[in-house]
């Protein structure tokens, strides 16, 4: 009301995102105003591209511009073991530490009965079909340690079982409550590491 329209415009749009209220979305757009033509251009055409360019692997259901995704397709990595994450910035977080060779799987999301979210509404019928393979033979399940990420667990731990895999659930190291994406590596390794069965 008080701004011209494409700068409310502007400000409305940012203040959509997650964790960005009205005065940053405000800081942000007079930002962009001050920015050269040619970066603006290229934010705008990054913002497009995420959208249009990326679809999901048919395979592991991480986001990717390849189809399967260069994980899946890569010979060298170990078919015998798939773990499971929620989302893709845990399999980014995971990658990092450079101690995982196998595959993965992402869930895009967590069993979540508060937010009505079911095991239909997540990637399980998908991971399900992959343990058809006889080369699969342990399903790592690297969910987040809070009550979303342990409820998921427990329910793909149940799941797998007559598949006779070994289901193994990360453990040590990480914090209660907290999301795997902002642990360091060396946690995520010792994590990994002290990764045990489940019954
Ligand atoms: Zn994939």
């Amino acid at each position: 009301m008080f701004y011209p329209e494409p700068i409310a415009k502007l400000i409305d749009s940012f203040s959509r995102l997650p964790g960005i209220g009205p005065k940053t979305a405000a800081r942000l757009a007079f930002y962009v105003l001050r920015m050269k033509e040619e970066d603006v251009i290229d934010f705008a055409k990054a913002l497009v591209n995420v959208k249009r360019n990326l679809t999901y692997c048919s395979i592991c259901c991480n986001i990717t511009d390849t189809d399967p995704c260069r994980i899946c397709s890569d010979k060298a990595r170990d078919a015998s073991v798939i773990c499971v994450v929620q989302e893709p910035k845990d399999l980014v977080a995971m990658e990092r530490t450079r101690e995982f060779h196998g595959q993965y799987h992402v869930l895009n999301g967590a069993i979540s009965p508060m937010d009505g979210l079911g095991p239909d509404d997540i990637r399980i019928a998908e991971l399900v079909r992959r343990l058809g393979d006889e080369r699969v033979q342990e399903l790592i399940l690297a969910t987040n340690p809070n009550i979303e990420g342990e409820a998921t667990a427990m329910y793909l731990s149940r799941l797998v079982k007559p598949f006779g895999i070994k289901v193994t659930r990360i453990a040590h190291g990480l914090p209660v409550g907290g999301d795997l994406e902002y642990a360091d590596e060396v946690t995520i390794s010792k994590a990994l590491e002290g990764r045990r069965e489940l019954y």
